[in-house]
């Protein structure tokens, strides 16, 4: 057997129909499979890949931890250096109300030590989340997913957990001295990118301030630099009183955190002690990796840069004449260095993405807009880069014309 049918064979697979692109190789913003093709990689793995495949100083953090220990203890139990350095230099970027860090391993996880810590802290039964919001697959996460799509059969999820429309401020009125906490991103990833409009997130601030209500920012998506500020949430200056980060947070190692202040968290070692316990969380290789790709990105210009990279490739792939004489693309979101691009027609997706892929790009869709394709590349992608990029998408464009 091939390894592509070894891969169907003996995989479990959340999907009939997986891209099922055979990998040998990944570095900076370039993928390689089996068969010696070279992709241009524009979503880095979703999101992850912010400093790109295989930064030199990730390697080298995770070949020094190698040397030293890898699992030792549960999480929380012994003192490991490279978990408690990262703590520290997170807490260091963030507003002193955040500045207690629970490391876990995903972005699943990190929603539900949020939900967990807020229902805690605050004794209160209540959640709020919105529509076409995505935080996890989890049971407790996919509770608070706003689309219907993927909860379904999975019924019963958790009670008690009331959808506001996102961007609606006359819908925060149902927030009250019942909701332990609310969860929100500050633009919806995967609803297609989705920004909040101005105003929206201090309301909600406001609402939560009202009600006594923990404000929580999934930030997992959108974090790490990706739109151009480290945290998405200080594009709009309203601080949450926990904070999600996964994804890119391990700088391609399996990494998640919960982030909270130092009192909201302390709940979670009392009444029960071991309030929220994980074996895995904050591996020291994970942690390593994730903070060396923290100080590239916080030492260098990959996060100013992100902005001007993504409004030059929006306009490049706009002005090109292939795009611009086509009615392809109905419609452009962008934050920093990521796209939503609506298709006019929804039925063109899969032909798009095949189109993509023989150019020698990767493109993505997201999961709750049929019609819009995902564009994240890694920061660390350059100029020369994003113009054989531009150049390809504009190809694959014109051919689904
Ligand atoms: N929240 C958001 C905004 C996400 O984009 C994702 C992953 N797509 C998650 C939570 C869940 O993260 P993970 O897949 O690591 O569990």
């Amino acid at each position: 057997m091939t390894e592509k049918e070894l891969f169907f064979r003996y995989l479990g697979l959340p999907s009939m129909n997986p891209i099922g692109l055979d990998i040998v190789k990944a570095e900076g913003a370039h993928i390689y499979d089996r068969s010696g093709n070279e992709y241009l990689d524009m979503v880095s793995g979703i999101t992850v890949s912010n400093t790109g495949h295989r930064h030199p100083a990730v390697i080298d953090a995770i070949r020094k931890q190698l040397e030293l220990y890898l699992h030792v203890n549960v999480y929380g139990e012994f003192i490991q250096s490279p978990q408690v350095m990262y703590a520290k230099a997170l807490a260091e970027h963030l507003p002193p109300e955040l500045d207690s860090v629970f490391f876990v391993n995903s972005g699943s996880e990190s929603t539900e030590g949020a939900l967990k810590l807020a229902k805690r802290y605050t004794g209160r039964p209540g959640i709020v989340a919105f529509r076409n919001g995505y935080h996890g697959s989890t049971h407790g996460a996919l509770s608070v997913c706003g689309h219907e799509s993927l909860k379904t059969a999975f019924r019963p999820l958790l009670p008690g957990i009331t959808f506001l429309r996102y961007n609606n401020c006359s819908d925060l009125g149902q927030i009250n001295s019942g909701t332990a906490c609310v969860i929100a991103e500050t633009t919806q990833a995967e609803a297609g990118l989705i920004p909040s409009d101005p105003g929206f997130l201090l309301k909600l601030r406001q609402r939560c301030n009202e009600t006594g209500s923990l404000l929580i920012f999934d930030d997992i998506q959108m974090g790490m630099g990706r739109t151009g500020y480290l945290f998405s949430f200080e594009l709009y200056k309203v601080i949450p009183d926990i904070l999600l980060l996964a994804k890119a947070l391990g700088g391609g190692m399996p990494l998640g955190a919960f982030i909270a202040g130092k009192k909201i968290m302390e709940s979670l070692a009392s009444d029960p002690e071991l309030g929220h316990i994980t074996t895995f969380g904050g591996h020291p290789v994970s942690c390593a990796a994730g903070l060396a790709s923290f100080n590239v990105l916080t030492a260098g210009d990959l996060i100013s840069g992100a902005e001007k990279k993504g409004a030059f490739l929006e306009k490049m792939l706009m002005d090109d004449p292939l795009v611009s004489g086509q009615k392809v693309i109905r419609e452009v979101r962008r934050k920093g260095l990521a796209f939503g691009l609506d298709l006019a027609d929804p039925l063109k997706h899969e032909a798009f993405l095949k189109a993509c892929f023989r150019k020698g790009i990767i493109v993505d869709f997201y999961l709750f807009r049929e019609a819009s394709f995902r564009l994240a590349p890694p920061l660390t992608i350059s100029y020369e880069e994003m113009e054989q990029a531009g150049g390809m998408l504009a190809r694959a464009i014109a051919e689904i014309a």
